[in-house]
């Protein structure tokens, strides 16, 4: 066991919550201090950490299936890091490990809330995104939310992003009869195409629903909705009889300060026999992640998954990357390097 000794660190604190879009504004850099080493505890020297569109949620002071983040506190969310001193038996000093105490240089945290990962499977930011939460909740939405089976065709928005990019993959994988995805710039479509997807649409070119029906002549099976509002009401409109939706996000609402104007067709799911299922990845995490893990390590080493970084450099660069992520900076995952 080893005990170096920090005795603070940078961190992130929400300075005041958003009205609409955040702004750096919102954001402030802070020195706080790290405890000792107890017994069982360690200290992480954080490498990569994750910005997420949920953070925005916690941004509001409102009750969710995440509690806010509270005005004056450091934030927190998904990071990988080097154990730089360990109280642990169980994780010594020089392992790579995931947990959630990033928005910070280091964090001190108890052993049994960091996961040691396996650099000999993936880079250790693949741990934030392919084999992390990200790729979780493509699978889980794919295969649980939206029973996605054999056959279907497979709609994903946000499609170029880190969770809508696995999607497709997967759906592919899966044997999905045709993907389509949607996207914000003509870069990102392109790069769709790349990454295996039968058609894919920017969906600025024009209102969606059009833009999906000019792709999917037959119909969809599938939604996979990181999106919500008039893509939501597109995909119904287009949804075949028995469909399924998989509503993992609604990125176009969360800086509204406006109730969403669509779905305006929800009627529509009656005689469609749709289901529309909401979901939180951590309902799956003990029943679906073995199984997760051990399909992803093997797609990955038989490289049939492929997957986008952008990166922006410094603990002080993150809350802008926040900000860009949200606006669609980011072609696949989103990730600060510290
Ligand atoms: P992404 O990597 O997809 O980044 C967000 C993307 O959203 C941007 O790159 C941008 O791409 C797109 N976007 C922003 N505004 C709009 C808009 N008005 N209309 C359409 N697209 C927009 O993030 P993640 O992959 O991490 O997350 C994707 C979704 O999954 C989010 O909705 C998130 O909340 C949800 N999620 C849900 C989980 C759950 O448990 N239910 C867990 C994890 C994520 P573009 O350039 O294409 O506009």
């Amino acid at each position: 066991m080893s005990t170096t000794h920090l005795t603070s660190t940078r961190a992130v604190h929400l300075a005041s919550r958003p009205h609409g879009a955040p702004t750096e504004d919102n954001f402030r850099i802070e020195e706080i201090t790290l405890p000792e080493l107890a017994d069982g505890q360690i200290l992480v020297a954080n490498e990569v950490m994750s910005v997420d569109p949920y953070m925005r949620g916690r941004m509001n002071d409102v009750k969710s299936y995440v509690p806010p983040f509270q005005v004056g506190q450091p934030l927190d969310g998904g990071a990988v890091g080097t154990v730089i001193a360990s109280r642990s038996e169980g994780i010594p000093e020089g392992r790579h490990v995931v947990h959630q105490l990033g928005w910070r240089e280091h964090a001190v945290l108890d052993a049994s809330d960091a996961r040691v990962i396996d650099v000999d499977i993936a880079p250790t930011s693949a741990y934030l995104g392919v084999l992390g939460m990200t790729g979780f909740t493509a699978y889980a939405g794919l295969t649980r939310a939206a029973e996605m089976k054999a056959g279907d065709a497979v709609f994903v928005s946000g499609a170029a992003g880190a969770v809508g990019s696995m999607v497709g993959q997967l759906a592919g994988l899966l044997g999905a009869t045709r993907v389509i995805g949607s996207a914000g710039t003509d870069a990102k479509v392109a790069r769709l195409r790349d990454l295996g997807f039968d058609a894919a649409f920017n969906y600025h070119d024009g209102p969606v629903s059009d833009l999906l029906g000019q792709v999917a002549p037959d119909g969809i099976d599938v939604y996979y909705d990181n999106v919500g509002g008039d893509h939501l009401e597109a995909a119904i409109n287009h949804l075949n009889t028995d469909g399924r939706v998989a509503m993992c996000g609604a990125i176009s609402q969360y800086n509204s300060v406006e109730p969403p104007c669509a779905p305006r067709n929800l009627g529509l799911a009656i005689g469609k026999r749709l289901t529309l299922r909401g979901f939180v990845i951590a309902k799956y995490a003990e029943e679906v992640r073995p199984e997760f893990q051990q399909k992803m390590a093997q797609w990955l080493a038989n490289d049939e998954i492929h997957w986008d970084e952008t990166y922006r450099d410094g603990l002080d660069a993150a809350p802008k990357a926040f900000i860009d992520m949200l606006e669609g900076a980011n072609t696949g995952k989103m990730l600060v390097r510290l």
